[in-house]
């Protein structure tokens, strides 16, 4: 049996305001596959993917990713976390305008203590395998909204993350652009890249991910892998 990533176990989430955001939901993903978190907004999807991240603590429950009880961290703790082990996309692609391309990925490695030499050499490298290599020295304000994702993609790959989480990735693209990144997530699957994947786009889904889970009002409803995988092949 493959080795988990995620494990989840029966995590409850409740804001301050008394609203319960996720309720014992109960997960695991191994390495090597793609997931992807479905449900209607505010049924929970975000706060899932935020515990992973170790942006947030839930009130009750483990949360263990890649050996490490991210529920346990303190904040130094988490920011090692997330430098390590996460690397994450989100539908406004989240770069830094002032940075060219390539200083943006540089970032990442050189906070995780990558030499420079190394790190310029590794975000080469990553830019060119995912398409983009001649928008190195561009400021990503001068790229198209799905050349920015490859960007927001390559960067979040800097450091060798066992585990890609995506926030609605295709959320501000049109839909060429949105085929491209869910291609390029779909590669980095076939290439054994552990993947998340909140998102609205069915497509996107279909497309990129092997597993489908389902949230609605805090609880995991439907899970694909527990389904038997004959009626998958069909979905
Ligand atoms: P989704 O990502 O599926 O839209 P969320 O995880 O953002 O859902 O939200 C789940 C529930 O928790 C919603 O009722 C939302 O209003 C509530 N919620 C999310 N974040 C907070 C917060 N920081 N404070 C209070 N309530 C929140």
């Amino acid at each position: 049996m493959t080795e988990p990533v995620i494990e989840l176990h029966e995590v409850s989430r409740r804001y301050d305001d008394g609203r319960t955001a996720l309720r014992q939901a109960s997960l695991t993903v191994c390495r090597g596959e793609a997931v992807a978190v479905l449900g209607p907004s505010g049924s929970g999807k975000s706060t899932l993917l935020h515990l992973i991240a170790g942006l947030d603590r839930p009130d009750a429950g483990t949360v263990t990713v890649d050996g490490v009880r991210v529920d346990r961290l303190d904040e130094t703790g988490s920011a090692l976390y997330r430098r390590s082990k996460i690397g994450m996309v989100f539908q406004f692609f989240h770069l830094v305008d002032d940075l060219t391309v390539a200083e943006n990925l540089v970032l990442p490695a050189r906070l995780a203590g990558t030499g420079r030499a190394e790190a310029k050499r590794r975000a080469a490298e990553l830019l060119e395998n995912l398409g983009i290599g001649r928008h190195t020295r561009a400021y990503p304000g001068r790229l198209s909204g799905g050349e920015r994702q490859r960007v927001a993609v390559a960067r979040a790959l800097m450091n060798r993350p066992p585990l890609l989480l995506a926030d609605e990735p295709t959320g501000a693209l049109d839909s060429a652009a949105g085929q491209e990144v869910s291609r390029l997530l779909q590669d980095l699957n076939a290439d054994g890249q552990t993947l998340v994947v909140v998102t609205h786009d069915l497509a996107l889904a279909r497309a990129c991910t092997n597993r489908t889970v389902r949230i609605g009002d805090g609880r995991i409803t439907e899970d694909t892998a527990a389904q038997d995988p004959a009626a998958e092949a069909v979905r």
